[in-house]
């Protein structure tokens, strides 16, 4: 066996533990997935705001690093429907964080057979980002949310280059 494959088969099998084997956090906008606990605290220390988008956690109230990462994950979403000014009803989407970029790539592999080497990406279907850890920043949870966001927004989905341009555009301007 080689070990993509068995990299498949350990997310397939964490995958289909029960959901309270899965940390899971709930937040306005946000159902955040994890592994475990040094997954979520690691994303945590990965997403770091900037200035401006960290003065709108002031008002939040931040006790555990739970609260602290959702409430992050809550100003960049808004921020974000700003930029693109779309505000979708009803605008909920799931997080999926992976330790690497090699369990993205497996994740990936497992839902449509293909190979691809993305950090993270958005799931039409699901309505779910996948996201490495290792990989988190700003910018790229910021794309990934765009799609998202541009996802629930139009009721006729856009051409992919249209929907990539605008995930683009919020990336570049989420921190303005
Ligand atoms: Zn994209």
């Amino acid at each position: 066996m080689n070990s993509s494959f068995v990299r498949i088969l350990l997310l397939l099998l964490a995958l289909l533990m029960p959901l309270e084997a899965w940390g899971q956090v709930q937040s306005r906008y946000v159902t955040l997935r994890y592994g475990n606990k040094l997954i979520l605290h690691d994303f945590n220390d990965e997403l770091v705001l900037s200035r401006k988008l960290r003065y709108h956690l002031k008002n939040k109230n931040i006790v555990t690093v739970k609260d602290e990462v959702t409430a992050k994950l809550d100003v960049i979403i808004e921020k974000a429907e700003v930029v693109l000014a779309m505000f979708p009803d009803d605008l909920h989407i799931t997080i999926v964080l992976l330790a690497s970029r090699k369990d993205v790539a497996a994740m990936y592999k497992s839902k449509y057979g293909k190979r691809a080497n993305h950090i993270s990406y958005y799931s039409l279907r699901e309505k779910t980002i996948y996201i490495s850890v290792d990989d988190t920043r700003l910018r790229v949870i910021a794309h990934e949310i765009g799609h998202a966001i541009v996802d629930q927004y139009f009721k006729v989905r856009p051409p992919y280059n249209i929907h990539e341009l605008m995930a683009q555009f919020t990336e570049k301007h989420i921190s303005d």
